[in-house]
């Protein structure tokens, strides 16, 4: 990258990127859970540990830096932003006490009501409001179930059709079914 296109980024930062994540984490994780990104020192231990990294070009390190140089568009458009797992083994390692999964998933909340969620996060989203479950029971897994001695379904939704029922009114309210496409007969 040239010296000129790193002029170029730098006047496309946004200062108030940081306090923005911030404060849209603090309604669901409090305020201080959310400042310690304000701590990370870049010592890269998350993303040695990132199983995503490993097998993809996602970097939570690199995630967390951009952030706090409120390189705004670069970090809500990218691709990688998805690939996080929300397997919290970053979070557990940070020697900084960085809460970078929470972190990470407002990152991506913020990104989504910009209308940036990923076709495949909207699909599994989709399955969410219909099934009551990312990853819907099968035939195959009732079958084991009930070689195991357990019940055909779990008790879950998938036993309780009116929780489902709750569970859609909830994400109608929050009209998340808008924001990832669902259509009741789709
Ligand atoms: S492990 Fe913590 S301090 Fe180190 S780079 Fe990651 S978030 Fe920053
Ligand atoms: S929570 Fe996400 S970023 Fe952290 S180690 Fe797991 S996959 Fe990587």
């Amino acid at each position: 990258m040239s010296a000129s296109e790193q002029v170029i980024q730098l006047e496309k930062t946004d200062p108030k990127f940081v306090e923005e994540i911030i404060e849209y984490g603090s309604k669901i994780f409090g305020r201080e859970h959310m400042e310690t990104i304000t701590a990370c020192f870049q010592c890269g231990t998350c993303s040695g540990s990132c199983p995503s990294g490993r097998r993809t070009a996602y970097r939570t390190r690199l995630v967390m830096r951009k952030a706090l140089l409120g390189l705004k568009d670069e970090v809500l458009s990218s691709e990688e932003l998805w690939y996080c797992t929300t397997c919290y083994t970053c979070y557990e390692r940070c020697p900084r006490g960085v809460r970078t999964t929470d972190i990470i998933r407002v990152i991506r909340n913020i990104a989504a009501k910009s209308g940036r969620m990923k076709e495949q996060h909207k699909r599994v989203a989709r399955l969410l409001i219909r099934f009551g479950h990312a990853v819907p029971i099968t035939d195959e897994f009732k079958e084991i179930r009930k070689a195991l001695g357990l019940s055909e379904l779990p008790p879950t939704v998938h036993s309780y059709p009116e929780a489902l029922d709750e569970v859609r009114k909830l994400i109608k309210i929050m009209k998340f079914d808008q924001m990832v496409g669902y259509q009741e007969s789709g």
